[in-house]
């Protein structure tokens, strides 16, 4: 991973008094040393990659402080090591993604919640839900609810989320039980600041190890039965209560007083997002001052029956704000209400929308509604013009611009995967179009235009298992296609290995671009050896690498090729080959070429160095002869590369607009590789622009311009 953390780094070194500036998702790394966690792990997922990246780059630091961290290949793996935490006072913290990373990590939890633990564990999230999330729209919540582990949901302030971080270990350490703690993405990046504690040297660390197991052998610490019915009931009557306790006596929601006689209960992360709702009704101030009294529950799950029904005790009416569905805490509040015979009125969903985020404008939306019901006197007028505005504003935008196209995210500029799907369309073009299982990874972007190749995607590292079924019945073989991320992750498992105890058929395509790109070019054990990288500069560098080659080979892949991506015309040979070849079994194409983005980052600052001393450096672009251009387009669908787009036609007597090729073109060769494979028009011309010509340079410019 070439991007570099070091000013981050240096921000966990801060010390008792000093204070701390930056983002959500770094207060928790810097909380987690403030809480002398012994071990830390994860898998990288938006939002909260950063935790582990920072962490990993600053393991000298954490030798020092003697934190054992671990960048585990998939989620389940890092919630396996929290099982250190259940004989040992050690605390432990991992993260990942949610909802995907913690249905991966499924299994361990389950496990680890019956089993109980003895040091505290946390376990960051992030909350992947609403408009900007990635995955599939599911809350973690209902991982609390079933294996009864807590949920912390913080409101998005610096000082709230690193204290509930120290909290969240303590928490689970006077209940026995796992804490998780849910960051979305908004409060991931919040920015802000929070007076820093000094960091704790863990008291069992890789500085202070252990002797050995505990002297006394406790078979109820495993998950195991008969173990398991004994702990299914602490859970409820010794874990449950413990929490709650701890949950009122450090006083971990807020309760913040107003006026009015209706009353908010909104999830931690929400919190800002709902005082920016109620100070555009003109109900809160710019420092939080509310008149309608909210309950922030920084804890999600459990809640506590006494807090929820000494805030609604006097209130007329309650609105719950929970994103998402199913209404789990609206439920379970009505349940409290109902026993504790509080006689408030009690709203959710019925003033909000059921799935999806709550927004500002949504929000505005639900309080008025529930305030025109049980607080007609308070004026919300004001949100009503502000909703007016937006949609005065949205309209006029529209028929300024006449609707604005739909933009999908796409591969980068020079994207080693791009040529790959070139050469599929063009051989589906012969042969006609194959059943495509998709994974989770940069690739995925195919399943936009203009290749709109992808039929099912299961999960990360699954396209080869989920083909599975779709094989034996289709005339033509199904094909998967799978990062290297993926293919480490579960892809080699779950789909090379049944495909071949299956003795399946099909295609498998490998896109070996040497990191887990999507996620921030985190390492995998095939990424190339810092040698090549330092060597290659500019240049791939993942032909160095042959483990995913010699793995394959080694469980028994007999039709086994590797392709250089760029070369499309090969590439569509080899990927025309498996799916014709008569020949039965696993075809995989490992497709080689190394992912841009990581390249450009070690090419730029090698191109500066060179230019300020005065070096002669070289760059290839290509561009389109506008007189030659047909203007058909079929390059660019065939290629989606962004800097190939098109401009008006120069020529008065062609209305057509001819392609061109803009600024950025990092000169991947693909442009030149489809119009030959494709056979497309001679447009196209590939330039070598050169920065500090030398004297050889100088004097072929003169000759050419000679004869020019
Ligand atoms: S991050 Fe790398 S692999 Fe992903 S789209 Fe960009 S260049 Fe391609
Ligand atoms: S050569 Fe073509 S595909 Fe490659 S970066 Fe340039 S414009 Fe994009």
């Amino acid at each position: 991973m070439e991007r570099q953390f070091t000013k981050e780094i240096e921000s966990l070194r801060l010390g008792e008094g000093e204070t701390f500036h930056g983002e959500g998702i770094l207060a928790v790394t810097k909380a987690l040393l403030q809480s002398g966690v012994s071990y830390v792990g994860g898998y990288q997922g938006a939002p909260v990659s950063h935790l582990l990246d920072v962490m990993v780059q600053a393991r000298e630091y954490m030798d020092e402080l003697g934190v054992h961290v671990e960048a585990c290949t998939s989620e389940a793996s890092a919630a396996a090591m929290l099982g250190a935490s259940i004989n040992y006072p050690a605390r432990g913290a991992v993260t990942w993604k949610s909802i995907v990373g913690t249905n991966v990590a499924a299994d361990a939890l389950s496990y680890l919640a019956s089993a109980g633990v003895m040091g505290g564990t946390l376990i960051v999230l992030g909350e992947d839900y609403g408009e900007g999330g990635v995955v599939a729209q599911e809350r973690s919540h209902a991982f609390a609810l079933k294996s009864l582990m807590w949920l912390l949901d913080p409101r998005p302030n610096l000082a709230t989320i690193a204290g509930m971080v120290e909290h969240g270990f303590a928490l689970s350490e006077a209940s026995s039980t796992p804490v998780m703690m849910e960051l979305r993405i908004r409060a991931c990046h919040v920015k802000g600041s929070f007076v820093a504690k000094k960091n704790l040297a863990p008291p069992v660390s890789t500085r202070h190890r252990l002797d050995g197991p505990p002297a006394e052998f406790v078979y109820d610490r495993l998950a195991h039965p008969p173990a398991t019915f004994r702990q299914e009931k602490l859970k409820s009557e010794v874990r449950l209560p413990a929490a709650r306790r701890y949950i009122t006596e450090h006083r971990l929601n807020e309760v913040f007083a107003g006026s009015e006689k209706v009353g908010l209960v909104v999830q931690g992360g929400l919190y800002n997002s709902l005082i920016r709702a109620l100070k555009l009704l003109g109900l809160a101030d710019d420092f939080g001052g509310s008149r309608v009294p909210i309950l922030s529950l920084n804890v999600v799950y459990p809640l506590v029956p006494e807090e929820i029904a000494a805030f609604a005790g006097d209130k007329a009416a309650i609105l719950v704000l929970e994103e998402g569905q199913p209404e789990f805490i609206e439920q379970e509040v009505a349940a409290i209400l109902r026993r504790g015979d509080v006689p408030a009125r009690l709203h959710g969903k019925d003033c909000m929308h059921m799935a999806g985020e709550y927004s500002v404008e949504s929000l505005v939306r639900g309080l008025s509604r529930f305030l025109a019901r049980h607080a007609p006197h308070v004026d919300t007028s004001g949100g009503a013009r502000w909703l007016s505005d937006l949609k005065g504003t949205r309209d006029e935008a529209a028929r300024l611009l006449g609707g604005l196209p739909v933009r999908p995210p796409g591969f980068c500029v020079g994207c080693p995967e791009r040529p790959v799907f070139s050469a599929m369309k063009l051989v589906a073009q012969d042969i006609g179009r194959p059943h495509v299982s998709m994974d989770v990874g940069c690739h995925a972007f195919a399943s936009f235009e203009p290749f709109s190749q992808g039929n099912t995607l299961l999960g990360y590292g699954m396209s080869l298992a989920s083909a599975a079924g779709v094989g034996p019945m289709s005339a033509r073989r199904p094909v998967a296609v799978m990062g290297d991320g993926g293919f480490w992750h579960n892809g080699l498992l779950s789909g090379v290995a049944s495909n071949l105890l299956n003795k399946g058929d099909g295609v498998l395509v490998v896109m070996k671009n040497g990191y887990a790109s999507a996620t921030g070019t985190q390492e995998l054990i095939s990424s190339p050896p810092d040698e090549a990288r330092s060597e290659a500069a500019g240049q791939s560098a993942v032909h160095a690498d042959r483990t995913i080659e010699d793995t394959l080979a080694g469980l028994g892949v007999k039709w086994l090729r590797t392709v250089n991506n760029y070369e499309v015309g090969e590439m569509a040979k080899v990927y025309r080959e498996a799916m014709t070849t008569p020949e039965k079994g696993l075809k995989v194409i490992v497709a080689e070429g190394e992912c841009q983005l990581e390249r450009q980052r070690r090419l730029r600052p090698v191109v500066a160095r060179n230019l300020s001393e005065g070096r002669r450096t070289l760059r290839v672009k290509y561009g389109v002869d506008e007189d030659t251009c047909t203007g058909d387009h079929s390059c660019i669908r065939l290629s989606g590369c962004p800097t190939l787009t098109v401009k008006d036609n120069p020529d008065p007597l062609r209305r057509d607009p001819v392609a061109t090729v803009i600024e950025g073109c990092v000169g991947c060769g693909l442009c030149g590789e489809n119009a030959h494979a494709a056979v497309l028009c001679p447009s196209f011309y590939r330039a070598e622009v050169v920065q500090n010509p030398n004297f050889l340079d100088r004097s072929l410019e003169r000759i050419r311009s000679l004869l020019r």
